[in-house]
């Protein structure tokens, strides 16, 4: 069994209980960060636990723990879990006031701080990653503030069904005819040696991984280009990819039924994913 992390307590996963009244579960007021453990150590902390404390003050939360503790958490349940390869999942909530309210509680609510782990070996030798994914796209229905990592996802949920029920592994989300990113990942196609990406704005979220891989792309002399890009365009690209925390660098070969090139993963996404994964691991801590 798991030992999970709740509110300054290391719990056996069954034991820990949070309140009914939570606003997490009321009113999805929480924010959340998932961290991938590859070699039994953290993949980029820092870029996490910032983006934590910016999409906490965003919406006027509070961390009910430091971020040198937060670090020594996560360590901690990776040891404990023996987790050598897989993620660990982080959420704040505005914390259990006692009753349903739209008015944000009291300020001396103490927020809710639940991390546990998800065991995933062999997740940086993906066999997807040989085989590439297929995405359909659909409209970008979410709420304007993509850029704060809420639990807000049930639309994310409901596109990964489209997905699914159209024999697919994801979805990109177009809105005003260009694509904000994938419903878990950012978003890229590839034209040559140019990499092209929408650039950061509230539309989407401004992904970790996102931004170790561009950086890790201009050092091997390719071209970035942030810029938003149609799904027509897409389909006429020599390759596509997404990125995450959890999938890394993964290739996309059919959008909405287009193949792209040969309908193989390209050599542009296998390149960056090999330098993410062995300059992520080196870092990691
Ligand atoms: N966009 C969305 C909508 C996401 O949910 C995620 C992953 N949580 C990403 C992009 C990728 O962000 P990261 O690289 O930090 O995991």
């Amino acid at each position: 069994m798991r030992t999970v992390y709740l509110n300054g307590d290391y719990l056996p996963e069954t034991e820990a209980k949070v309140s009914i009244f939570d606003r997490g579960f009321l009113m999805a007021d929480g924010v959340y960060e998932v961290t991938s453990v590859l070699d039994g150590k953290l993949i980029d902390f820092a870029g996490h636990a910032a983006r934590l404390e910016r999409s906490l003050s965003e919406l006027e939360m509070r961390s009910p723990i430091s971020m040198d503790d937060l670090l020594e958490v996560h360590r901690e349940l990776v040891r404990v879990n023996e987790i050598d390869e897989g993620m660990i999942y982080l959420q704040i909530t505005r914390g259990a006031p006692g009753d349903r309210d739209f008015a944000y509680p009291p300020e001396d609510t103490e927020p809710t701080i639940v991390l546990f782990t998800q065991n995933k070996p062999g997740l940086a030798n993906s066999p997807a990653a040989q085989k590439g994914m297929k995405v359909i796209s659909i409209a970008d229905e979410r709420w304007g503030r993509r850029d704060i990592k809420t639990v807000q996802l049930l639309y994310p949920s409901m596109g990964k069904m489209m997905a699914k029920a159209a024999g697919c592994d994801d979805a990109w989300m177009v809105e005003d005819g260009a694509v904000t990113e994938g419903t878990s990942n950012n978003a890229y196609i590839v034209k040559g040696n140019t990499i092209i990406t929408r650039q950061l704005s509230n539309d989407i979220l401004h992904g970790i991984t996102r931004a170790a891989v561009l950086r890790f792309a201009k050092e091997a002399q390719m071209k970035v280009e942030e810029r938003p890009f149609t799904i027509a365009e897409a389909q006429e690209a020599d390759e596509a990819f997404i990125t995450s925390a959890s999938t890394f660098v993964m290739p996309v070969v059919e959008i909405d039924g287009k193949a792209l090139g040969d309908g193989t993963p390209g050599s542009v996404a296998a390149r960056l994913r090999e330098i993410y994964l062995d300059e992520s691991r080196k870092a990691a801590v």
